[in-house]
């Protein structure tokens, strides 16, 4: 349903691409029915959002500055940037002096008679709450998680652990909540289970889990015929009895609509698009996508096993290295250069997988790549990275719940993380996962998610129904019918 002209909505994402580049994806489909999108963001993460929503004519940009802090390396205002993961904390917490020119920007459209019909705001910008609950302005809360993990997640910090027997032998059970495979202690990210209150993060998490749960609602990148059966579990820690809404996967309106035929354009004139149309038999799924996210910081012996494994594997490969210091082994590039394209900037992840040469995804299953993959009809070769993510509940769900993967063996017998995983490991992976029966039926499990991922955002399809839905709602909301 076109929305009338004067609806308009404010995006406010976390800078770091994994949590903003959704978020971009979903303001273009508000933009495309019609509501004008205003994002926020910082000065140095503006280019990168002007790229990614190509200049729309209903989505603008409000740029507000990063505060200054002397623990933050200068210039630093993505998480992408930060020299450790140590520094997240600090981080976020940087983040809270955006509150008065936040709110100069609400003070600016309400003026305007611009007042937005909700905020939607990212978890880790918690402080948008008290904002939000000041102006009278609904705020949604987006994760860049998935429904199952978040209930999962939900479920460790707000329920009670009645299950301290079955912890003792790493299996962990959760009341409310069916699962689709066996949780265990190693799978749950870092610091949840043995919550520590005088660390920073753990109260970040307290304080983000807080205004997470008193929000108006919660968008969620995912669908109906994926997560379906995990929504209400996961609504049911919400206040106010907020909704939780499947609008995903968010990239697929994109994908649909006429705007995009300049981006598809341009992506034909990417190097490794010209590199994969010169694969042999480039329409045969034979080429092996190897891409670890936007965080995770591989070590150089890792580096190298993982060069070693490709190059046995002897499947073509396309590697995004995010390393800037990694030097492959000697005579290496000279051995795979006829097979292997190695990628150190960023590379159009989106593209790739939808090229018809690639048949598998070496992937640390952060959320967006997983849910883009299966979209795809790509199949998984999932090796979890991110502790403090949550990354191996992803990765379980698609290789154990689904059967749309094959899954690296990343972890010892106790569960303790495994500090290099060997050439040989990879090598039999990557083969199976290419060439074996294990991959031939992930991959046509995944072909079967990825019809049903498109189906979603489809005219009438789940997703497009329910972003319908709360267009309607929030408006009836803004002209007091609600
Ligand atoms: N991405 C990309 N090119 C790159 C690296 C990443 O397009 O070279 C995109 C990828 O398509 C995905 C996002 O960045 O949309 C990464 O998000 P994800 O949740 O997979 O992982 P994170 O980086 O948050 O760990």
């Amino acid at each position: 349903a076109a929305a009338p002209p004067s609806l308009h909505l404010v995006i406010f994402p976390y800078m770091a691409q994994g949590h903003t580049i959704p978020l971009l994806d979903i303001s273009k489909a508000f933009a495309i029915r019609g509501l004008k999108v205003v994002i926020i963001t910082t000065p140095s993460n503006a280019s990168f959002i002007v790229s990614k929503t190509s200049k729309h004519p209903n989505i603008s940009l409000s740029i507000i500055p990063f505060p200054r802090v002397p623990e933050l390396p200068e210039g630093c205002e993505n998480t992408a940037d930060l020299p450790s993961m140590a520094l997240l904390s600090t981080f976020v917490e940087a983040t809270k002096k955006m509150k008065q020119p936040f709110e100069g920007v609400l003070i600016d459209m309400i003026a305007y008679g611009h007042s937005p019909i909700c905020v939607i705001s990212d978890f880790f910008l918690s402080w948008t709450l008290d904002s939000c609950h000041s102006f009278g302005i609904p705020r949604i809360v987006f994760h860049g998680m998935g429904a199952l993990s978040m209930a999962i997640c939900k479920s460790l910090t707000l329920l009670p652990l009645r299950t301290k027997p079955s912890l003792e032998l790493d299996l962990i059970e959760l009341p409310n909540l069916k699962l689709p495979f066996t949780l265990q202690k190693a799978d749950i990210p870092e610091g949840l289970l043995d919550f520590d209150p005088n660390d920073h993060f753990a109260r970040i998490i307290v304080e983000t889990g807080e205004a997470d749960i008193n929000s108006w609602g919660v968008l969620v990148n995912s669908f109906e015929e994926l997560e379906g059966d995990y929504v209400g579990a996961f609504e049911s820690f919400y206040f106010n009895n907020a909704k939780a809404y499947c609008l995903g996967p968010f990239f697929l309106y994109n994908e649909l609509k006429q705007e995009v035929k300049a981006e598809k354009v341009q992506m034909q004139s990417y190097s490794y698009i010209k590199w994969l149309e010169k694969q042999a038999g480039f329409d045969g799924r034979t080429v092996i996508y190897v891409s670890f996210g936007t965080q995770a910081h591989l070590s150089k012996d890792q580096l190298d096993e993982i060069a070693f494994g490709l190059e046995m594997a002897e499947h073509p490969f396309i590697w995004v290295v995010r390393s800037r210091t990694w030097a492959a082994p000697k005579g290496w590039k000279e051995r795979v250069k006829e097979k292997g394209l190695v990628l150190h900037d960023w590379a159009d992840q989106r593209s790739i997988l939808s090229h018809p040469a690639i048949g598998g995804f070496l992937s640390h299953c952060g959320w967006n790549s997983m849910l883009e993959s299966i979209s795809m009809g790509v199949p998984l070769l999932a090796w979890p990275m991110l502790g403090v993510s949550e990354q191996e509940l992803n990765a379980k769900f698609i290789v154990l719940g689904w059967g749309a993967g094959l899954m690296i063996p990343h972890r010892g017998n106790g569960g303790e993380k495994i500090m290099t995983v060997g050439r040989d490991v990879i090598c039999n992976r990557v083969k199976e996962l290419m060439g074996g029966e294990k991959g031939r039926k992930a991959r046509e499990k995944a072909q079967a998610l990825g019809r049903k991922a498109r189906g979603a955002v489809e005219k009438c399809g789940s997703s497009d129904k329910k972003l319908d839905q709360l267009i309607d709602q929030l408006s009836n909301n803004k002209n007091g019918k609600s």
